[in-house]
């Protein structure tokens, strides 16, 4: 008799055993089994001949859900590798990568989809009838070449659209059912490509010269250089030879408009997997791929766990992008799985961006990775011009200085957009000096102290070191301390007020939720309907804003100072990534840094010199202080009620890992936002010069600190590489 060891969809760090009456399935199918009251699906994972439990104790399967595997060998070494690198329970990886439908126990077979698709008053209608419509136009003409999906067609089209052609009676419902033949390699019609000039013609011939084997590339190009021509043209390659192309986007950067560029390009259906899918379309991209009937799969995140027949290249766009890293559960960077996917596949994988993340540059430049550059604009894109703005004892309206509500007035007259930032990400308030600029420091480790308020103290993230907030700047005596933060809504009512005129409009996670809603408001910037754009991140990704004359970023300094020692490139990312998606040719835009401190040298460095040698200097830096890439962290985090729980913990967690070889241990500290939603969050670090020695007292120690009583009470995570210390 077979015992199976399945996964299951439980937090414990654990197979379970089984008996299985009858012939045993393969390894990668879905069975259903009692687990304690409930019946629960879980992955058949390992089978054994013998069981550590007695064979009369072992439950036996309740049902077999499938007769193939779900999940391909690569994927199933893939689950393992998460598993065991992020110290995460196996079954809960599973499910992480398995589509809802799977685990919610559907049939793992290509149902047939609703599709639209032309009536016969469709087919003959003469399409300048609907020149009035021009959206209704548009969806005519593609269902004259092809049937959409119900979610496609609103995504693309818009659910209006749709509805238009529906009263007239121009289209209707079919169900598709997909076979299993390929119809897509005879499908394929090359569109109209330009010429690849001589550093994009070198970039192809490279990703061409690997295709079969695994190499990984960095493919480092400014906005506009022509990135996506050489994934096209290298796409066109594998595509040819029959095989499959994945590519993660940022989980903003999938809109319509990049994913008809690839399905133009080639004429075939390209699967996407956007967060409007539900569960069944999922499944069916899913699906799809694992039979080898898509040639071409773009998705966000998880789109890493797609499945594919002829795994032929995988490719990251936009590679810096925070998104690519889960924040919650099992807390995976997609770019680092698509590395050990690329491996196991043999494929290539293409890492493309204009600021590349230093993890990444440091691989290309240390010669692990393939290093491809475009140094020249293939379209007519700008660069706006970068200035910094001395804000010491300037009065501040609603966080903008007065010389900067000037411009900003200037450049509406002349019928411009303006866009005003404020930047989130690894924002640290330090105690500031608004007279003369000076930064409360830690002396042990000359590194800003950081400001927590309700705790009433300063905070040094490097050595621990804490003191209480003092009344006056230790070097002009004066008392205009403070952290110079202002939030968006804060910012939006003061313009509206200050420009009565003209119409603004908030662009963040809170306003952007909903599907199709930024894409709505996109369309909106670019008709003019509004005039000021004040945004957080969102709005530097992937969207060219050619009205655009003048960017402003409030905030420089609640990065520059952060203890997030990522803050500093996350904000050079911003601001390359911004300045080269405002303005056009004939329109170029103006971008000011708002800062007490003008002359900082990172500052300096980014807006003389580019990314790209900002980028070689603060690698330099971090290999001074021997930080990541060269070394490596995790992070426990805990939150509770009460502070003391939470830091009761933590040091409980930290005595297990004090003189652990090779490990050093930061914290318990509060972390960079002490309080959220009324309760306190803390941190440990723990940082490692070697990565198997931080592994290894992690494989120690983590049943261990499972099993701390506290672990019950306080809520708490563990992230391997950390991104966000917030
Ligand atoms: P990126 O992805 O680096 O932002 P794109 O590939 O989107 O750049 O190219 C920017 C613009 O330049 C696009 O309109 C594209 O069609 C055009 N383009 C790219 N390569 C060439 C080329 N070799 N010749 C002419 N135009 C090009
Ligand atoms: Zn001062
Ligand atoms: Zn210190």
């Amino acid at each position: 008799m077979a015992i199976l060891r399945i996964a299951l969809p439980v937090p414990k760090r654990q197979l379970f055993d089984y008996r299985i009456d009858g012939e045993s399935p393969a390894i990668g199918c879905r069975v259903i089994v009692p687990f304690g009251p409930r019946t629960l699906v879980g992955i058949i994972w390992e089978i054994a001949e013998q069981s550590q439990w007695p064979e009369d104790k072992l439950k036996a399967v309740t049902q077999v859900l499938d007769d193939k595997p779900v999940f391909s060998a690569t994927l199933i070494h893939l689950c393992q590798w998460l598993a065991s690198y992020y110290k995460h329970p196996i079954g809960d990886v599973v499910q992480t990568a398995l589509p809802v439908a799977l685990r919610k126990g559907a049939a793992n077979q290509a149902k047939a989809i609703d599709h639209w698709c032309l009536s016969e008053a469709g087919q003959t209608i003469d399409s300048s009838e609907l020149s009035r419509a021009p959206k209704q136009q548009a969806l005519l003409a593609q269902l004259r070449r092809d049937s959409l999906t119900k979610s496609t067609a609103n995504q693309d089209f818009g659910p209006a659209a749709v509805k238009g052609l529906l009263t007239k009676g121009l289209i209707e419902v079919i169900a598709k059912s997909h076979t299993t033949d390929e119809p897509w390699v005879s499908k394929i019609i090359i569109g109209e490509k330009p010429q690849a000039n001589v550093q994009q013609a070198l970039a192809i011939s490279s990703i061409e010269a690997k295709l079969g084997e695994f190499a990984c590339f960095l493919l480092e190009g400014i906005t506009g250089s022509g990135k996506t021509e050489v994934y096209l043209q290298a796409i066109e390659s594998v595509l040819l030879r029959g095989q499959q192309v994945l590519i993660l986007v940022p989980e903003i950067g999938l809109t319509p408009q990049t994913v008809s560029r690839f399905k133009q390009r080639f004429g075939i259906e390209v699967g996407v997997l956007h967060s409007a899918l539900n569960d069944t379309e999922r499944l069916q991209v899913w699906q799809q791929s694992a039979l080898g009937q898509l040639g071409i799969i773009i998705g966000t995140r998880s789109a890493i766990f797609t499945p594919m027949l002829k795994p032929g290249l995988l490719i990251v766009d936009e590679e810096h992008d925070a998104s690519y890293k889960q924040q919650d559960g099992l807390r995976y960077h997609a770019r680092d799985l698509a590395v050990m996917r690329a491996h196991k596949e043999q494929i290539p994988l293409v890492l493309g961006t204009a600021t590349p993340a230093l993890e990444t540059l440091n691989n290309a430049l240390s010669g692990k990775y393939q290093h491809l550059h475009l140094p020249v604009r293939a379209g007519n894109a700008v660069v706006a011009k970068q200035q910094v703005f001395d804000i010491r004892q300037q009065p501040l309206e609603f966080g903008l200085a007065k010389g900067m509500l000037e411009r900003t007035a200037l450049h509406l007259k002349q019928g411009s957009q303006v866009m005003l930032f404020i930047n989130r990400r690894g924002y640290a308030p330090a105690l500031l000096c608004h007279s003369c600029g000076h930064v409360e420091q830690c002396h042990s480790c000359n590194k800003p102290f950081t400001l927590h308020k309700s705790l009433y103290k300063l905070q040094c993230h490097h050595c621990a070191a804490a003191k209480g907030i003092p009344k006056r700047c230790a070097n002009c005596q004066s008392s205009e301390l403070g952290s110079q933060g202002v939030g968006t809504e804060q910012l939006e009512q003061g313009l509206a007020e200050y420009f009565p005129n003209y119409k603004s409009v908030r662009i963040d996670s809170d306003t952007t939720r909903g599907k199709n809603k930024l894409d709505t408001m996109l369309n909106q910037i670019n008709n003019n309907e509004f005039q000021l754009l004040i945004g957080t991140q969102i709005l530097s990704k992937g969207h060219h804003f050619p009205n655009v004359t003048l960017v402003i970023i409030l905030d420089v300094d609640g990065a520059l100072f952060s203890a997030d020692y990522r803050a500093a490139e996350h904000l050079a990312q911003l601001i390359t990534q911004l300045a080269g998606r405002a303005g056009r040719a004939e329109k170029p835009g103006e971008m000011w840094l708002q800062t007490h401190d003008p002359a900082h040298p990172l500052l300096q460095d980014l807006i003389n010199n580019g990314y790209g040698h900002f980028a070689r200097y603060a690698l330099l830096e971090r290999q001074h202080a021997n930080l990541p890439p060269y070394s490596f962290q995790a992070l426990f985090k805990a939150q509770a009620l009460s502070a003391r729980d939470a830091h009761e913990f933590l040091q409980q967690v930290a005595d297990h890992f004090i003189g652990a070889e090779g490990v050093m241990c930061l914290g318990p500290i509060p972390a960079l936002m002490e309080k959220r939603q009324g309760q306190y969050r803390m941190q440990l670090l723990l940082q490692s010069n070697q990565r198997g020695l931080l592994q290894q007292a992690l494989n120690q120690y983590i049943s261990s600190v499972e099993a701390l009583p506290l672990a019950t009470k306080v809520r708490w995570s563990l992230d391997v590489d950390p991104q966000d210390f917030s």
